[in-house]
């Protein structure tokens, strides 16, 4: 897949990509001083769910258009981008009608290949960023189906983001990470940003900051994280989500591993470990050699192979020796044990000449 990124102007390029904001909408007050209070710690993206799927109606569904000029306020008086979950052609020309940066298809609708179909219909010649979530089951070729579509429409900045598998078991996580599965999206499409979404995989605010930890000891891309003044208050999804004080602190503990770092100091340490292998091996072809010789004088001056006085003193020796310079006794022993035989067996053939 030939993509693009899906960074915005402004938004910075290292690890993690952050988008943070509320699982709703709700209110003209609570989007503005969520968002404000984001801002206020260098988050540049905002989420807003305006559209929710919920599992039975009579929940929250989300307040529709009547919430989209409250992100263009979002836009124009925090200068932050708005991310927007999309599930049908209408959805897609109302975001685009109100000047959406970045569009989301959510977990329920990427399951489903007659949905996905209809927003890559709407997206034909369009050039937004789109990020599309893992179906609610755990299918790779069902979310790299509508990967594909969506790809299929011209949409070049996609990305993908992580959500967690539906499970019955809701012992730990909401949705069961199954970490695989995205680490092998990531190994068949190499170029494709992964986003973790640690809020809809734990389903309670405790388990966010070690999810965001493992995913970025995974070398996922970015986080989205809901993020909401009250979480308490919260229409829907308020067990897992946090204050931006929170998400704040959150972030300001993961610890971001520099991948290229440490890959050069590994490779330099392990060309290291190769030369000292080279050494040893050298070293006991030697001590090899030697023991032949010895072998040949023993024969020639008709002397017995073992010399059980002499062994032992070698291993006695040795293992304080080892044990000094900071090696297991054991461990000594072991490889002292393995060259004597080693030993034994060449002289042996030399007595056998
Ligand atoms: C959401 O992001 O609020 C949402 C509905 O998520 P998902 O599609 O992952 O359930
Ligand atoms: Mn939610």
């Amino acid at each position: 897949m030939e993509l693009e990124s899906i960074l915005l102007p402004g938004v910075d390029a290292k690890r993690p990509l952050l988008i943070a904001g509320p699982c709703s909408a709700e209110t003209e007050e609570q989007v503005m001083e969520t968002a404000r209070q984001l801002a206020s710690k260098g988050i540049k993206i905002f989420r807003a769910g305006i559209w929710k799927p919920r599992t039975k109606p009579g929940g929250f569904e989300g307040l529709g258009v009547e919430a989209l000029p409250w992100l263009q306020r979002v836009q124009s008086e925090l200068g932050m981008y708005t991310a927007v979950e999309v599930a049908t052609a209408k959805h897609v020309r109302d975001c685009l009608a109100h000047n959406v940066d970045i569009l989301w298809i959510g977990a329920r609708t990427s399951a489903n290949p007659f949905a996905v179909q209809e927003i890559a219909d709407a997206l034909e010649g369009i050039d937004i960023p789109v990020l599309i979530k893992n179906p609610v089951n755990p299918d790779l070729d069902l979310w790299i189906g509508a990967i594909e579509r969506i790809y299929n429409a011209g949409v070049r900045r996609i990305g993908a983001i992580h959500r967690g598998f539906s499970t019955a078991d809701k012992k730990i996580y909401r949705n069961l990470p199954q970490w695989h599965i995205p680490i092998e999206l990531h190994r068949q499409i190499p170029n494709l940003p992964i986003i973790c979404d640690p809020s809809h995989i734990g389903g309670k605010r405790e388990l966010i900051a070690s999810l965001c930890q493992q995913a970025m000891d995974l070398n996922f891309d970015g986080l989205i994280i809901e993020t909401h003044i009250n979480p308490d208050k919260a229409w829907s999804d308020a067990a897992q989500q946090v204050t931006p004080e929170v998400l704040d602190f959150i972030l300001s503990n993961i610890v971001i591993r520099d991948t290229t770092q440490t890959t050069e100091n590994l490779s330099a340490l392990r060309r290291q470990i190769d030369e000292l292998d080279n050494s040893l091996l050298e070293l006991l072809a030697r001590r090899m050699r030697v023991s032949r010789e010895i072998g040949q004088y023993k024969k020639e001056h008709n002397m017995p192979i073992l010399q059980t006085q002499r062994y032992d003193e070698i291993l006695q020796n040795r293992i304080t020796q080892a044990e000094q310079m900071g090696m297991d006794a054991e461990f000594m022993k072991t490889v002292l044990v393995a060259i004597h035989e080693e030993s034994v067996r060449h002289q042996q053939e030399i007595m056998k000449m």
